[in-house]
């Protein structure tokens, strides 16, 4: 309430610092830690760059948080939203109506994906698309007669979202262990994360073993009692783990074998990020469902979703009745409106051929020059994602002590020299936007290469090495 009415422009950092300490709580923060620091106060984008309140440019080799997949400033994005606020901006689709935009988006949607994918369920996030994942399986086996299929199968180090069913869903014991999570019914097998769990494996023994931890835990379980199983593609948050070739066709037959639902969690590999509209389509394999969000309207506005494939859907629609749930911007119009335009803007410029053969494969070619340097113990690239595993010792693979957080160093370095890459572990991960070029990507690896340098340097000066 004693808010300043200083214009934007006229606050220093220091006084978006003071103003932030003092009523913003953000997400995954430890407040009081970021409150005696002081938040980096980001001001505009255009591009692939963003400018802070000191003014300085930093190349943004995370789209945001994996979702500004066409950059920022796109004018087509922003007149799309502009006229749908004049013509109409909200009206819901609950009361047996809805609106053209969320008409267009869903014909179009299913236009994209895969063709067993008819129909689509609309959210603003990836986290309420999975809430409705976890609801939509479990009354789909009601239909079905088959009430005790409840559970659902994830993976540990999973990334599913933040509210109870998605963090649920998710691996993440920190998340866990705040709030009472998991939810009943979900049962979490390991990942598919080869460097971590197996070296000396063939990479694809290891995929299937990977997946005949499914089957096994389907068997423990009893597979009437198993509902779906839920992956991501690539992990994301989880540190960019591309896993074997060989796991997702495993895991898709082990799900047909016993008859559960497959579901591809989208959020982050759908619409265009692997080089092709969905992750499942690279990964080779058709799911039942799939959650979407952030790249559906390049972060533009909030938006997600499930899109749900014929098995599921002829259920639902046949023999369900009211499915009794939803939310009020299910299918808001100006998502809606943005998501269009975003969605002709990817297929206009080519975008997903475009990370498919040529900065998807230039991408590879550059991490793998760098998987050379001393600091690197691999190089894991998926299109237009990739990630740097930072070890102490190349030759043995040896990780550093997590204590020492030299990941976090890492990226201390990349924001001081310009650069936004994440770090989670010692795991350094990019996902650019797609709009990417080759010498925007050359001008990303040297900053990569110049940060690397840095960290060793000082890992040298600390004795850690
Ligand atoms: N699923 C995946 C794979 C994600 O990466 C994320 C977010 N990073 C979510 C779900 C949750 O999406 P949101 O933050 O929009 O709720």
């Amino acid at each position: 309430a004693t808010a300043s009415a200083a214009p934007a422009a006229q606050r220093t950092t220091a006084e978006w610092q003071a103003a932030d300490a003092a009523h913003h709580l953000h997400p995954f923060t430890d407040f009081k830690a970021l409150a005696g620091r002081g938040t980096r106060v980001i001001t505009r984008g255009d591009g692939i760059y963003l400018w802070d309140s000191e003014g300085q440019r930093i190349l943004d080799a995370m789209s945001g948080l994996w979702c500004v997949n066409v950059g920022y400033g796109q004018r087509a994005l922003i007149d799309a939203a502009t006229r749908q606020l004049e013509t109409l901006p909200f009206y819901n689709s609950f009361f047996q109506t809805t609106t053209p935009p969320a008409i267009q988006l869903a014909e179009r949607l299913a236009e994209v994906a895969p063709p067993s994918f008819q129909h689509v369920f609309f959210s603003s996030s990836g986290s309420e698309g999975n809430d409705t994942i976890v609801r939509m399986v479990r009354r789909y086996w009601d239909i079905q007669g088959q009430p005790n299929r409840q559970v659902i199968i994830s993976r540990l180090n999973a990334y599913h979202g933040s509210t109870m069913a998605g963090a649920s869903l998710g691996g993440m014991s920190g998340m866990h262990a705040q709030g009472g999570l998991p939810i009943p019914g979900i049962s979490h097998i390991e990942q598919p994360f080869w460097f971590q769990l197996g070296q000396g494996m063939d990479r694809e023994d290891f995929g299937r073993r990977a997946a005949a931890w499914l089957e096994a835990r389907i068997v423990q379980l009893g597979a009437d009692k198993v509902a779906a199983f839920i992956g991501e593609p690539v992990q994301g948050a989880g540190g960019v783990i591309v896993p074997p070739a060989s796991y997702w066709p495993e895991i898709r037959r082990i799900c047909d074998k016993y008859g559960i639902l497959l579901v591809s969690d989208e959020v982050i590999c759908g619409f265009g990020r692997t080089g092709r509209w969905f992750g499942c389509e690279t990964m080779g394999v058709t799911p039942d469902l799939m959650t979407f969000a952030k790249g559906v309207t390049s972060g533009y506005v909030p938006l997600g979703g499930v899109m749900v494939g014929e098995r599921v859907a002829r259920a639902l629609i046949d023999e369900g009745g009211e499915f009794q749930h939803g939310y009020t911007y299910s299918g808001h119009p100006v998502a809606c409106a943005v998501a269009l335009a975003n969605l002709e803007l990817i297929r206009g410029e080519g975008l997903v051929e475009r990370v498919r053969e040529d900065t998807g494969p230039y991408l590879a070619r550059l991490f793998d020059e760098l998987s050379a340097h001393p600091l690197v113990g691999e190089v894991q690239t998926c299109g237009l994602m990739g990630a740097i595993q930072l070890v102490r010792d190349k030759a043995s693979s040896t990780v550093f002590d997590p204590e020492q957080s030299v990941g976090m160093l890492c990226r201390a370095h990349c924001f001081e020299n310009g650069l936004i890459m994440r770090a989670v572990g010692d795991r350094m991960i990019v996902a650019p936007p797609l709009v990417i070029t080759r010498a925007q990507l050359d001008e990303m690896a040297g900053l990569i290469r110049l940060c690397l340098d840095k960290t060793l340097a000082e890992l040298g000066q600390r004795g850690w090495l």
